[in-house]
């Protein structure tokens, strides 16, 4: 076992942390299924989230749907 440790989203409680994956640019990050929050590379995942799934994208028409964009990825954290 590593540090690849499952972290709940400090945000709802509801749901995992998980890593994804922008499909297009190879951005990562870490994301709560439930409520869309999103930590970045360089957050503190034990941190309350301050980003959204939606932020990580230039505004959007309300239709948009920022989860066709993006897959469930291998954790990417540096040991
Ligand atoms: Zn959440």
């Amino acid at each position: 076992m590593n540090d690849s440790d499952r972290v709940a989203c400090t945000a709802c409680g509801q749901d995992w942390q998980t890593w994804y994956r922008v499909r297009d640019d190879g951005r990562v990050f870490l994301l709560c299924p439930e409520c869309d929050s999103v930590w970045l590379p360089s957050d503190d995942r034990h941190e309350r989230p301050t980003t959204y799934l939606n932020d990580l994208f230039a505004p959007q028409s309300k239709l948009f749907d920022a989860w066709r964009l993006i897959d469930e990825c291998e954790p990417s954290t540096a040991e």
